[in-house]
């Protein structure tokens, strides 16, 4: 099965570094997406948003600093998990980047290991559901290693889509994801599903989610999307 990879966003200006890090993260189960200054990363942000930004200092234009501040003042990335690169070493520099809202920096030169041990650790601590086995929402458990859902006792039988669709919710309870978000992080940008297959998907998940309850988990947004609910709506 397709399992759903953190979409780390690389903000560097230099084509041989981000090339470096854009195939390590993706040997390492990652999905990079590469950006060469702050208004083309605005951009990708705008159009998907990232798990975590790899954000070099030094950019063309507006520099790594001035990106992140801009990231936590939008209501949406108030909390992306931002780390920086950073050639400068001295103390200040470092307290102003963290300042800035920055979660962590790395100092160059670095190796890609050493970056990547990093992020998991933002991720940790930004999205504890990515390093669990194991998730829970209301009374629905879902067993990632055995690949299994329960609601209340019962065992919930979903097809792979349906699986991963309900793993994308029950990582981000509450958050309401647009068609064009599920489609992207569920069947991925590279393949052509209309719109419509979403609802389709969504309809199954539902059904067989609440089959045998009354509450109906998934919410639907009118003009936004779906969202797991468990608060019953
Ligand atoms: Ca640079």
């Amino acid at each position: 099965m397709k399992v759903i990879k953190p979409r780390i966003l690389i903000v560097e200006d230099e084509d041989a570094q981000a090339e470096v890090l854009r195939y390590n993260f993706e040997r390492e189960g990652f999905e990079p997406v590469v950006a060469r200054d702050g208004e083309e990363a605005l951009d990708a942000v705008d159009e998907n948003l990232p798990d975590l930004v790899v954000l070099d200092w030094m950019l063309p234009g507006a520099s790594g600093l001035a990106v992140c501040q801009r990231l936590r003042k939008r209501q949406e990335t108030r909390t992306l998990p931002v780390i920086i690169l950073t050639a400068r070493g001295e103390e200040a520099d470092r307290i102003r980047g963290l300042d800035s809202g920055a979660d962590d920096y790395v100092v160059k030169p670095f190796s890609p290991s050493e970056l990547i041990a990093r992020v998991r650790a933002v991720l940790r601590r930004a999205r504890p559901a990515l390093a669990e086995e194991r998730l829970s929402y209301g009374d629905i458990t879902m067993d990632l290693a055995a690949h299994r859902v329960t609601r209340g006792e019962k065992p919930v039988r979903l097809g792979p889509t349906e699986y991963r669709l309900l793993q994308l919710f029950m990582e981000r309870p509450d958050r309401v994801f647009s068609r064009e978000q599920l489609l992207d992080k569920v069947w991925g940008r590279d393949i052509h599903v209309e719109l419509r297959t979403v609802d389709v998907h969504i309809r199954r998940l539902r059904k067989a989610l609440n089959e045998n309850h009354t509450t109906d988990v998934i919410r639907t947004v009118r003009g936004a999307g779906y969202a797991l609910d468990a608060t019953g709506t």
